[in-house]
């Protein structure tokens, strides 16, 4: 349930609230906004049955959450989560790019996709360090050594750093050079891997397992949520169809169901969620007019060579019209896009 404050609640009213709860076995996550303080409670909604939350000085409103996810839902927070990421605004009105090839393969691969997708919409570098590939046979990505050129090339064209971490033991490595930890399709339900993203303050990118209901995504979104991180980016990637001119079917109808049950921003990959170049530009036009908060590209300087992915990867030239159509779409939605 969610508990309204009233504005004119003293600390000590605020205190006397948060310790009941607490006391009646509640896990608690306050949110101090600019015209009140919101306390969510997570727990058994029936141990409140003989103790009254709403007459407690202090309290204007109690409100049930009926969803299974609580802290992420929109009953939770009406308005909509913009995370601050260095100063790049995730969620707010100007739409978050985040491009790059789907491997790091070298400095000078990495370096030209940054100077090239910088140029023109993205202010978020992505690039695997760590690949999660379904053949053990296909390119694993080139560890941590990669991490190294994706940091230093998002540092030369001023963006920040999104990248994978498929293992908990690696937190500490991924950390120290990614501004935004991304957790894959394939470790949607890993929830060791979420709970550890939880307890940590860095943005996660949550991409949605292929075979998940928005129900599955929202709920794993929630375990990380629960353990005391919210700044929480979801990405549509694709689910997996009976379809198999594409490699994924990519649900845009996700955006819009997402948008009214949950506050956290929604950005979508048409690269992973149709595995086919030619899609990539529509479906970027059809995410950001689909309600989209951003769009997650794949962009490799010499797609035919890639180690991964290429495929679906564009070439800058590539990206570059795709974005051009990006921007009327954009501004025909009231978003726009960094210059
Ligand atoms: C990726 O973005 O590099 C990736 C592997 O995507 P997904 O987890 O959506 O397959
Ligand atoms: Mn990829």
């Amino acid at each position: 349930m969610v508990i309204v404050i009233r504005p004119d609640a003293t600390g000590e009213q605020i205190d006397f609230i948060t310790e009941k709860l607490k006391s009646y076995g509640y896990k608690l996550n306050v949110s101090k906004g600019v015209e009140r303080t919101i306390i969510g409670a997570i727990g058994d909604e029936n141990a409140l049955r003989d103790r009254p939350v709403k007459t407690l000085p202090g309290v204007e409103d109690v409100i049930p959450i009926l969803k299974p996810y609580k802290l992420v839902s929109r009953d939770f927070r009406k308005e909509d989560t913009v995370i601050d990421v260095k100063g790049v605004k995730i969620g707010g009105k100007e739409l978050s790019v985040m491009a790059g090839p789907c491997s790091i393969e070298s400095y000078e691969m990495i370096h030209e996709a940054a100077r090239r997708a910088s140029a023109h919409g993205a202010k978020v570098l992505r690039g695997g360090a760590f690949k999660p590939r379904t053949s053990p046979y296909s390119f694993q990505g080139m560890g941590p050594e990669a991490l190294i050129y994706l940091r230093k090339a998002a540092d030369e064209f001023g963006m920040v750093v999104v990248t994978e971490l498929t293992d908990p033991r690696d937190i500490d490595i991924v950390s120290e050079y990614a501004d935004i930890l991304q957790i894959g399709a394939r470790n949607m339900q890993n929830f060791r891997l979420l709970h550890e993203v939880g307890r940590q303050e860095k943005p996660v990118l949550l991409k949605r397992g292929m075979s998940a209901t928005v129900k599955d995504f929202l709920l794993a979104a929630e375990h990380i949520a629960n353990e005391g991180n919210l700044n929480i980016i979801l990405c549509e990637r694709g689910i997996r169809t009976f379809e198999t001119e594409t490699r994924n079917t990519l649900d845009l109808s996700c955006i819009p169901i997402i948008k009214s049950v949950s506050h956290l921003p929604i950005i979508a990959d048409p690269s992973h969620g149709t595995g086919k170049k030619v899609c990539i530009g529509p479906m970027s036009l059809a995410a950001v007019a689909a309600g989209a908060d951003g769009l997650m590209i794949e962009v490799h300087p010499c797609p035919e060579e890639a180690l991964s992915d290429g495929d679906q990867s564009l070439t800058p030239d590539e990206y570059d019209e795709v974005m051009n159509r990006v921007e009327v779409i954009a501004g025909a939605v009231g978003r726009t896009v960094a210059k």
